[in-house]
Formats: C-alpha cells, sequence, structure tokens
C-alpha cells in the first residue's frame, strides 16, 4: 500500500481484510503487516499486505521498503489533489528503482461525490491506457475486493 498520509491505505486494508470501516483516524509510525488468503481461479493465494505510515517524504528515504514485493497498490484520495502529485512522484521513484512490477491506482474517497477535486480527465492522463485504475471507497467497499483480487491475480 501507498501514497500520501490520509488517502485511506489503512482503511482499504482494514475493510478488505476484516471488511469493517472506522470514521476514527489515526496515523502510527512503521509498518503494518496484515494476511489475507484469497482464490484466484483454483488457486489460494496467501497475500502479505505491508502498509508503510508515515511521512510522505519517507519515499525519498527509503525507496528500499519496496524491496522484494510483488505488486503494489498505489493509493490517491478524490478529495486532495496534491495526493495525486505525491502519486506521480512515488510512481515515477518505483519505475527508476524496480522498473516495472504489477500495480494498480486507487481513486479512493469515491463516497465523497460532493468533495471530489480530481476529474475524470486527470484520471484518465495520470496512467495513460494501461487500464489499471480503480475508483474505490474503504467506507462502502466498492472496489476494495476487486483491487486486491485483480492485482493478486496479476502477480500470478
Ligand atoms: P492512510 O494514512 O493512507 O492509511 O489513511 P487512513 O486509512 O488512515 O484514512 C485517513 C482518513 O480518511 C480516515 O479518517 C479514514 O476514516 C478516512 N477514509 C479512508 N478511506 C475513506 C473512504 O473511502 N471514504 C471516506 N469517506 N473516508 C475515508
Amino acid at each position: 500500500m501507498i501514497g500520501a498520509t490520509g488517502v485511506g491505505k489503512t482503511s482499504l486494508v482494514r475493510q478488505f481484510v476484516q471488511s469493517i470501516f472506522s470514521e476514527k483516524y489515526h496515523s502510527t509510525i512503521g509498518v503494518k503487516v496484515d494476511k489475507k488468503v484469497v482464490r484466484v481461479e483454483d488457486r489460494e493465494v496467501t497475500m502479505m499486505l505491508w502498509d508503510l505510515q508515515g511521512e510522505d517524504d519517507e519515499f525519498k528515504i527509503r525507496p528500499s521498503f519496496l524491496r522484494g514485493s510483488s505488486g503494489y497498490l498505489l493509493v490517491i484520495d478524490l478529495t486532495r489533489y496534491e495526493t495525486l502529485e505525491v502519486a506521480n512522484l512515488i510512481q515515477r521513484m518505483i519505475e527508476t528503482e524496480y522498473g516495472k512490477i504489477p500495480f494498480y491506482v486507487l481513486f479512493n474517497k469515491n463516497d465523497l461525490t460532493e468533495d471530489i477535486e480530481i476529474t475524470e480527465e486527470q484520471i484518465n492522463n495520470f496512467i495513460g491506457d494501461s487500464g489499471k485504475v480503480m475508483l474505490t471507497s474503504a467506507k462502502t467497499g466498492e472496489n476494495v475486493e476487486e483491487a486486491f483480487y485483480k492485482l493478486a491475480k496479476d502477480i500470478i
């Protein structure tokens, strides 16, 4: 799970792993690791989900966080344009350091329709035509299972 602080990384994992959602904001420093077993076609896949918590600058200091990971979900907060810019920087850093590994870009908080700051055009421009974009909500659960499942499938 990568992306700027507060975009919903922890909430997405929580929704996926335990299917619950908490409004309470809590930010910790460190890495949280969760586990979930998913079925992809006829295989059982154990996903270890690494949720890096901390400052947005963390990636400049510790790009090694991603070493050894099979894929990632890059999360953007639809209600904060600056999180798209952070995602842009992170994405470029990852491609430089690690080349191409499977990922999806999640435009999260899609339930907050009134507050959306990022246009459809900006979404389309962000990732070109690779089609690896999903609109999600950790609150309603929209596309949450799908995002992790599709990532697992691409990794396999
Ligand atoms: P992280 O720093 O990226 O791990 O972000 P968190 O998961 O801690 O979420 C930051 C804040 O946004 C919290 O108050 C969450 O309750 C809220 N939040 C996260 N995802 C959503 C969402 O999809 N919809 C809404 N309405 N709030 C969300």
